[in-house]
């Protein structure tokens, strides 16, 4: 089975280890989730690869403040030049690996390009960021990256910018955690729809949720989240937010973090396939047959052993087949419903 994924974090796992990702990726060095050979194994035929850069302070991890909940302090607000030079070097890694792959990987700009890739037998990742920290308000980056590939961007990641606030880790909690967008989000969310970037809503909260539902003409899209009624992550969406995501044609990835996934929210990779299935059936209630798809965050997270990577895809389908999910909606799930998506998005 082919599969499209929302969501992943591999260029961050490259560009940390330094020296030679490019070599990492494509001939894989067996770390992390995900490289080009554990992709075709698992028949992931392309994703959204996003430029996620992280803050220089790593004190972030903290103690429960009760057994069973936590709530991780938001790191600072990232300085523009700062996140502007790492992410052309992430982007710059992306484009190194396609140009010595030999056409195994060419970078997808539309879903014609997707397609072609998959018929090409090769693989096709998508610029996404997750974050707009390089950015500046008058929006001259997006121009740039715009011309260089990107189609996708999330305007936050967990942590204050100048376009809105995403959420803080926080379980159990609402996503409605604060502000919503700010004027500059408010001119990035009409600036996408003119140019025709996808607006992902995984990780605002749930004020910025519902300016971009009100401001946006295109539809919503959250990469990598799930059903809040499941595991109450302030990550994760509620049945409210997804009904207006079914409204508007949109989907949502399900993601393989299995502190998204589970009930209890533990970090606990010890969680059976069942579980993510579980949010695939109650996405699929919620959002109609289009509506969902894959979001991995491959390299982004701790997910259950019966994934382990993006070779173990397979398992996933698997477990879907054995929940009696026809063979059409299994391929929907896992390739066609995200080209529809982006195909309504980007309109080629
Ligand atoms: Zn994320």
């Amino acid at each position: 089975m082919h599969s499209f994924d929302g969501h992943n974090d591999v260029l961050l796992r490259l560009w940390r280890q330094g020296n030679d990702g490019v070599a990492a990726f494509l001939e894989g060095d067996g770390k992390g989730q995900l490289d080009l050979l554990r992709a075709r194994e698992g028949g992931m035929v392309g994703g959204l690869y996003a430029i996620f850069v992280p803050s220089e302070d790593k004190s972030q991890a903290n103690e429960p403040i009760e057994p069973g909940t936590y709530d991780i302090p938001m790191p600072p607000a990232l300085e523009l030049t700062h996140a502007q030079r790492a992410t052309l070097e992430m982007a710059s890694l992306l484009f190194r690996i396609a140009q010595s792959s030999r056409g195994g990987v060419r970078i997808a700009r539309s879903v014609a390009d997707i397609r072609a890739a998959k018929a090409a037998g090769a693989h096709a990742p998508v610029l996404h960021i997750e974050g707009c920290e390089a950015l500046d308000g008058d929006l001259r980056m997006l121009d740039v990256l715009y011309a260089a590939g990107l189609r996708t961007l999330g305007p936050v990641w967990s942590r204050p910018n100048i376009f809105g606030h995403g959420v803080p880790f926080r379980f159990p909690s609402s996503p409605d955690t604060g502000e919503g967008l700010t004027d500059f989000g408010q001119a990035l969310v009409r600036r996408c729809n003119e140019m025709r970037v996808l607006i992902d809503l995984s990780h605002i909260n749930e004020k910025g949720f519902w300016d971009i539902a009100r401001l946006s003409g295109a539809p919503l899209v959250a990469t990598h989240s799930n059903a809040h009624a499941l595991c109450p992550a302030s990550r994760n969406l509620t049945d409210k937010q997804l009904a207006v995501i079914r409204e508007t044609g949109g989907l949502v990835g399900v993601n393989y973090a299995v502190s998204f996934l589970r009930e209890d929210g533990r970090r606990d990779t010890d969680t059976p396939l069942d579980t993510v299935v579980d949010h695939i059936a109650y996405l699929i209630d919620h959002l109609g047959e289009d509506g969902v798809g894959l979001g991995s965050d491959f390299d982004g997270a701790m997910i259950p052993v019966g994934i382990g990577s993006a070779a173990g895809v397979p398992n996933l389908v698997a477990a879907m087949r054995k929940r009696q999910f026809g063979e059409p909606l299994v391929e929907k799930i896992c390739f066609e419903n995200w080209l529809g998506v982006l195909q309504r998005t980007w309109g080629q």
